[in-house]
């Protein structure tokens, strides 16, 4: 477990304490609140704080002076109908924040996604702890030969051991020497704001961050995607279920309509309508590029 004790009883006595409010809360998400989700062998994400509910996307969608719902059914529509045709800012209304425990090398592909507020763990200020990723043997994949940003099989024998020794044993020794340079008795120590340029990127950052829904869910389409690198795709799986407890309305929307759905371009809708209307059509014949041609046979089978 990535918590240490006394971190794991300080989140319990904040779940004991709670207040009335008058805002709108999901019992969803209630029951999630500041819990952390292991992610990898030493991340987590756990949810600090949220604001609105699948009624606050419809709320202000209608502009509304109450709550503004009408019925269940009738808000279902209402959304689904907003995540159909890109209206996306009733889904700005809705915000998260969460504290995510993740490697260097992860937080690297995160913080491209600029439209969220980031505050991390401080490193000039304090010691990093002696916390790495080290993947799992299952997850020590070769590299693709096909796809130049992906992963083939799995390393197997003797060339896995040697991969996870190396991995492990470097690991060790730049920490070893982290702390060396910041001193022992009797030296002066380097500052730490220098000594981190020694931690490699499977060292373990934190940060606080939070986002509005339209931006969550542009960030779990890229990031929960099956293409995705599988060390920040994990991270998106734990939030896609955290987001479906909040707003479960929403939610599915965004699974009907962004990650399960499929965009093709308009020459991929003529072949389509080519075949339907009973026509042979080839990837010669398509006016599709190879990859493209691959990309639209996976998407209609
Ligand atoms: C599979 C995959 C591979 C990738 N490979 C690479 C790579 O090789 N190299 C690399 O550098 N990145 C790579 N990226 C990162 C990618 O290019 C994006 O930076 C990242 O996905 C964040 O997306 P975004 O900019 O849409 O998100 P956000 O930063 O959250 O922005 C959301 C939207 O807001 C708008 N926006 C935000 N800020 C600005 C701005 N300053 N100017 C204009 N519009 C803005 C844009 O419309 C943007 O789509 C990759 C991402 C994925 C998913």
């Amino acid at each position: 477990m990535p918590l240490s004790p006394d971190q794991q009883a300080e989140i319990d006595a904040q779940r004991a304490q709670s207040q009335p409010t008058l805002r709108a809360t999901s019992p969803g998400i209630e029951a999630q609140l500041y819990r952390a989700h292991p992610v990898l062998d030493h991340g987590f994400v756990r949810v600090i704080d949220y604001m609105g509910d699948d009624a606050a996307i419809t709320q202000a969608a209608r502009v509304s002076y109450g709550r503004g719902t009408k019925s269940v059914q009738n808000d279902e529509g209402l959304i689904r109908y907003l995540m159909r045709h890109w209206h996306s800012t009733p889904f700005e209304m809705c915000e998260l924040k969460l504290h995510v425990k993740l490697p260097v090398f992860v937080a690297r592909q995160w913080i491209r996604h600029r439209t969220a507020n980031v505050n991390e763990y401080s490193a000039r200020y304090s010691v990093l702890d002696r916390e790495f990723y080290i993947p799992a043997p299952e997850h020590l994949a070769a590299q693709s030969s096909i796809n130049n940003q992906g992963r083939g099989a799995t390393l197997e024998g003797d060339e896995a051991a040697r991969v996870l020794e190396t991995l492990k044993a470097d690991s060790d020794r730049a920490y070893d020497h982290y702390e060396q340079m910041m001193g022992q008795e009797g030296q002066q120590g380097l500052a730490r704001e220098l000594a981190r340029m020694n931690l490699p990127a499977n060292v373990y950052t934190q940060w606080y961050w939070k986002v509005d829904l339209h931006n969550l869910f542009h960030f779990l389409r890229l990031r929960a995607d099956p293409h995705a690198q599988y060390e920040i795709r994990v991270y998106a799986e734990v939030i896609c279920d955290l987001v479906r407890d909040w707003v479960p309305l929403a939610y599915a929307a965004f699974e009907e309509y962004r990650l399960g759905a499929a965009q093709l371009s308009a020459t991929g809708v003529q072949v389509v309508r080519r075949m339907l209307a009973g026509e042979e059509v080839t990837q010669e014949t398509s006016g599709l590029t190879k990859r493209e041609w691959a990309e639209l046979m996976g998407v209609i089978g």
